[in-house]
């Protein structure tokens, strides 16, 4: 199906899904707020390409062709002949909904538009658009071009085409969706690892078990790859902190409820991996 993509935002989000659609085909437009920064995001499309290269996974000439495909530019008007266009800025609604609202008057009548948010209401993004219908959230995973899931995400007036539209473009660029028919706070992916990071941090906040005790009852007893602390350290605390927040104020279910020690790791500058020292020391 491939055809027309534009990719607003070429940070790590923006510049893997150009990555993954360049690879499947698709003409991509690569707009960032600078030029130095859309250069930054082709840039990070060839040097993830030769990586795939260098361990064989990919033919130099595809992954030339491909990379070929992504254009870098500053202008938001590049998107206007664009079949579908991927938002991936920071996570601001104002800012979604401000670029939102300019490309609704830029873009094609049948042009869908989704947005890569991965809490942020569809409903409110839509809502400053006047084509409620065809705007839908693609919850891309990092990174990209390994993670396989993503989250298609319905907001209140998502059409039916649209959401199909949109799985044909997941899945063409490789991917395996879920479809979340309510865009409630934190979708459905963020929600169960909040529920599982809040039990885990419950556990050990209350000297049941150590971390390392509650990860390997993660990794051994259900198979995942890394346990609830480690993924909070990964992520960030304050980054959990703020989603399981976010959750539990829409929620008000207190198994949401942000726990002390998150809040006090996050007022310590104890955010994970980034700071050096979160559940763990690194
Ligand atoms: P990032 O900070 O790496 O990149 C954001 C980019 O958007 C920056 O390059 C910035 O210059 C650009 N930008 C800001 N305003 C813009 C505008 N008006 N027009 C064009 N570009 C603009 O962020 P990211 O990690 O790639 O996240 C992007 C989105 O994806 C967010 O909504 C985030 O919540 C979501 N997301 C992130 C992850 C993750 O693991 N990082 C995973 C899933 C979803």
């Amino acid at each position: 199906m491939a055809g027309k993509l534009a990719v607003i935002g070429a940070g790590l989000m923006g510049s893997g899904i150009a990555q993954v659609a360049a690879q499947a085909g698709w003409d991509v437009v690569l707009r960032d707020v600078t030029d130095a920064a859309a250069r930054r995001g082709r840039q990070a499309v060839e040097e993830s390409f030769g990586r795939f290269v260098a361990k064989g996974k990919l033919a130099a000439a595809d992954a030339e062709a491909a990379l070929a495909r992504v254009t870098p530019t500053t202008e938001l008007e590049a998107a206007g002949d664009a079949d579908v266009v991927v938002e991936a800025v920071f996570e601001k609604i104002e800012v979604k909904q401000d670029i939102f609202r300019t490309l609704d008057r830029l873009v094609k009548d049948d042009t869908i538009l989704a947005s890569n948010t991965s809490a942020l209401p569809i409903t409110k993004i839509a809502a400053a658009t006047e084509r409620p219908e065809r705007v839908v959230g693609t919850h891309f995973f990092s990174p990209v071009p390994l993670m396989q899931l993503c989250e298609l995400v319905r907001g209140h007036k998502t059409s039916d085409e649209t959401l199909a539209r949109a799985r044909e473009f997941a899945e063409g660029v490789g991917k395996t969706c879920i479809v979340v028919n309510r865009d409630i706070a934190g979708f459905v992916t963020t929600r169960l690892i909040s529920a599982l990071v809040v039990e885990a941090v419950r556990l050990y906040e209350s000297g049941v078990a150590s971390a390392e005790d509650i990860d390997t009852a993660c990794r051994l007893g259900f198979g995942h790859a890394m346990g609830p602390l480690a993924t909070a350290d990964m992520t960030g605390v304050d980054i959990m902190l703020h989603a399981t927040g976010n959750i539990y104020a829409e929620s008000q279910d207190e198994k949401f409820a942000p726990p002390e020690i998150m809040r006090r790791l996050v007022d310590a500058g104890d955010l994970g991996r980034k700071s050096g020292q979160g559940f763990y020391d690194y």
